[in-house]
């Protein structure tokens, strides 16, 4: 399969039931497999293999016996087969597209398309900073000379979410890699085929071992993958519980650990904001089309008294002009939730809103198409006159649910957004730069916005605060901090 395979169930008949252990693509060594269906039609994607303890000790050991090789090749050279990687997937990112768009049922046009197309940057991104791996030197005493240099840590252990599976493996393992580490992956149960065609296509160039990727159930493959004693650290994105869960299992072993979390994310909009701009930012904000699910959607939206009405009239009908539909059809904005656990438990959010006193805004509607009757879509909800301490306003739900809330004074809207255990992201919006800039620095989160609302850039440091998570990603200071250890020598010339 060297050329870009546009049918994507074709494409996962060939991933089926494999792994990506040695430089190839192996059957699990239980036989295991589970389903995986399109939560659009329920029709199976193709049966992925259930990884366990065995298949991690194949893989780490794998990546193990490559690391040392691996390390031994100039960090600029190490940077351009990254960067390489980047190329290759770039040209496939119409099929990864469809595959992605298939298994997790995010839109092709708004969502599977975008995450495809931004995938290569990654790699170019941290391809070029090969030779940004410098230590430092040391004015310790004149008779010796004293420097620092960078080492990696050997096996990394990576263990990845579904919602945006192929970038987020990517800002993880770009950074690993290009730092001379060799890295095992452990996919998300609702999306093992399109992240394992990257690692079939990155097979083509990278050394065999250096990268390995397993499919399987968290407890059942994450757990052994942490625990193994040969991974020297674990970068992780998920849930807070799943997040606790693994920083414990760390801690037995003593090794580092990353954690990109959960989130809560507040918008805050003054009266003086652009209304225009900021229902825009809200749209993209909530991340609509992709059904809300993402760590940073903006799920608590304070607006201030004057412009609020305005602003949930002109969000609803933004909402209700955009199309739910089939995730593959190009004229499709919405697609559906990932899964039947995830879907009833963003039902079971809309219906506790409800019980609190809140109105549910239900916007757009669903799809006419029979065939995708059995589909999990989730109508896009819009709750006002929510009480602050509703589970709505206060628990992640990943699902395309936002709370509207009134405030009158910018110190409530302050007070309302930092009153939460999660600290990821947040926007404001006005014309006022004292109010701008005031905010941007008291707003507890890793990543604030004026006017705005960017998703992830190569480039920018991204991770948050409080149970938002532990470390920042995507930066070369994440790569150096994360990903290397520093080694101080002294010389003693006397
Ligand atoms: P979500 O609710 O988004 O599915 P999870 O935190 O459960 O979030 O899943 C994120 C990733 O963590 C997935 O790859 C999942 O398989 C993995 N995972 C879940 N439980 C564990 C565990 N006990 N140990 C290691 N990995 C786990």
């Amino acid at each position: 399969m060297s050329q870009p395979v546009l049918d994507p169930r074709a494409l996962a008949r060939h991933l089926e039931a494999k792994q990506f252990i040695d430089g190839k693509l192996v059957a699990g060594k239980s036989g295991q497999t589970f389903d995986v269906n399109s939560p659009a039609t329920g029709e199976l994607v193709g049966k992925a293999a259930a990884g366990d303890a065995a298949d991690v000790a194949a893989a780490v050991s794998s990546a193990a016996a490559a690391q040392a090789a691996w390390a031994k090749v100039p960090a600029r050279q190490r940077g351009k087969l990254v960067a390489e990687c980047g190329r290759l997937v770039d040209e496939h990112k119409e099929e990864l597209a469809r595959l992605v768009a298939l298994e997790t049922g995010k839109a092709l046009r708004t969502e599977s398309r975008v995450e495809a197309g931004v995938l290569a940057d990654a790699f170019h991104f941290y391809g070029g900073l090969g030779s940004e791996l410098k230590g430092e030197t040391v004015p310790f005493n004149p008779d010796m000379l004293t420097m620092t240099v960078r080492e990696p840590i050997g096996v990394v252990g990576a263990i990845i979410p579904w919602n945006v599976p192929m970038m987020l493996m990517a800002l993880k393992i770009a950074p690993a890699l290009v730092a001379g580490n060799s890295v095992v992956v452990k996919s998300a149960e609702e999306a093992p085929f399109a992240v394992l065609r990257v690692a079939e296509l990155m097979g083509r160039i990278l050394p065999p071992g250096v990268f390995n990727i397993l499919s399987g159930m968290g407890p059942e493959c994450g757990g052994p993958l942490v625990a193994h004693p040969k991974v020297g650290k674990i970068t992780f994105t998920g849930s807070v519980e799943t997040g606790k869960i693994i920083y414990r299992a760390a801690a037995e072993k003593l090794i580092p650990v990353t954690l990109e979390l959960g989130g809560k994310s507040p918008m805050i909009v003054m009266d003086d904001a652009d209304l225009d701009k900021a229902v825009a930012g809200a749209i993209s904000g909530m991340r609509f089309t992709r059904q809300g699910q993402s760590c940073t959607a903006a799920s608590r939206m304070y607006v201030q008294r004057g412009i609020h009405d305005r602003f949930v009239t002109a969000l609803k009908a933004k909402v209700d002009a955009m199309k739910m539909g089939d995730p593959l059809d190009e004229t499709t904005d919405i697609g559906t939730i990932v899964s039947r656990q995830q879907y009833e438990k963003v039902n079971a959010y809309i219906a506790t809103g409800r019980k609190e006193g809140g109105t549910a805004h239900e916007c757009s509607a669903m799809p006419a198409d029979a065939k995708l009757a059995k589909g999990l879509y989730v109508r896009p909800v819009i709750f006002t006159g929510l009480p602050k301490d509703s589970k709505v306003v206060r628990e992640e739900i990943f699902g395309p649910v936002t709370a509207v809330m009134k405030f009158d004074t910018f110190e409530d809207a302050l007070a309302a957004a930092n009153d939460s255990e999660y600290g990821l992201a947040a926007t404001i919006w006005t014309k006022d730069l004292k109010t701008a800039l005031d905010g941007a620095r008291r707003l507890q989160a890793g990543f604030v916005q004026v006017n705005q609302n960017l998703v992830v850039q190569p480039g920018l440091s991204y991770g948050g605060v409080k149970t938002s998570g532990l470390g920042k990603e995507a930066t070369l200071e994440a790569m150096l901090e994360h990903f290397t250890t520093k080694k101080t020598i002294i010389v003693n010339m006397a």
